[in-house]
């Protein structure tokens, strides 16, 4: 496995793959990777030749510097396991390899950053489109594997790569979760005991909601926000019912696929959760 700091030294070992006629699939991530990772790399080996993981924290998509400061890495550990899953190429660069000129240039998706999630952390999804479209370039894969978990970021980050015609294919990839059905979230490790418990309420409510036999977006709704309040250590902090690839609102009975967003806090941790209905 080769590991590359600079974009330069990634650009001329993914043009070696190139030459040999093999295909690039790439997956971003943040590091201190888990099982909901590895399933994008094992989604992104079964598809290309060669597999390309990216591990870099992006600062630009945190609102919220103590958050940043926070953000759990290690970098030994990430690369054994990459290494273990037989991964050909990790680039680990540094801020300033990603962001030579600061951040003149940005990427944005206008409506769908700005809405959901994006209301309550102005300029995350922007942070997020302007590093992915960089790391795009840098790598050139034929098509990137994304998680489900992040819902509106796969959204986002598949709009943006229709309408800037990048040649590159968006592979979403559901959700893994641990055995109890918290979905895996490199936060996780921030949880107390306590709050890892309680943190249960987020599968537990969109297994509610799902089991409904006549769902609209109302009781849905009402099915959620009620199992989550009656957990006294979650605070809701998002919770959204749309049309599941346009993200617009709807209303009333289901009648097409809608996505459930959910997010909540739990002692200073956010995490996110998600679910497709189909009626
Ligand atoms: P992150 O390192 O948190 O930015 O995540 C990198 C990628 O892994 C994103 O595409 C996430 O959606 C995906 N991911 C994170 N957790 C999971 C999970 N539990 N199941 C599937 N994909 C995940």
């Amino acid at each position: 496995m080769q590991v590359c700091r600079t974009v330069t030294d990634c650009r001329k070992r993914v043009s070696a793959y190139r030459q040999s006629g093999e295909t690039v699939g790439l997956v971003p991530t943040m590091g201190f990777l888990h099982a909901g990772h590895m399933e994008l790399v094992a989604a992104a080996k079964s598809r290309a030749d060669r597999v390309v993981v990216t591990i870099f924290v992006n600062p630009t998509q945190f609102g919220d510097a103590s958050d940043l400061d926070a953000y759990p890495r290690d970098e030994a550990r990430d690369l054994a396991m990459l290494r273990e899953a037989g991964v050909d190429l990790v680039l680990i660069p540094e801020v300033i390899e990603v962001y030579p000129n600061g951040d003149e240039t940005i990427v944005e998706t206008t409506r769908m950053a700005n809405m959901l999630h994006g209301e309550v952390r102005p300029g995350h999804f922007r942070g997020v489109t302007t590093v992915v479209a960089r790391l795009f370039n840098f790598v050139q894969p034929d098509f990137a594997c994304f998680g489900e978990k992040d819902y509106q970021q796969l959204q986002v980050i598949k709009r943006m790569t229709q309408d800037l015609a990048f040649p590159i294919e968006i592979v979403g990839v559901p959700i893994v979760r641990e055995a109890d059905g918290l979905a895996m979230s490199s936060r996780n490790v921030r949880l107390s005991d306590e709050d890892r418990k309680a943190a249960l309420v987020l599968s537990s409510a969109l297994d509610t909601a799902e089991a409904l036999t006549s769902p609209t977006v109302e009781n849905l709704r009402e099915a959620i926000a009620s199992a989550i309040h009656s957990e006294p250590r979650a605070t809701l902090r998002g919770l959204d019912i749309v049309a599941a690839e346009t993200l617009d609102n709807i209303s009333g009975p289901l009648t097409a696929p809608a996505a459930i967003m959910l997010s909540a806090e739990f002692g200073g941790v956010l995490l996110l959760d998600q679910r497709v209905i189909t009626p």
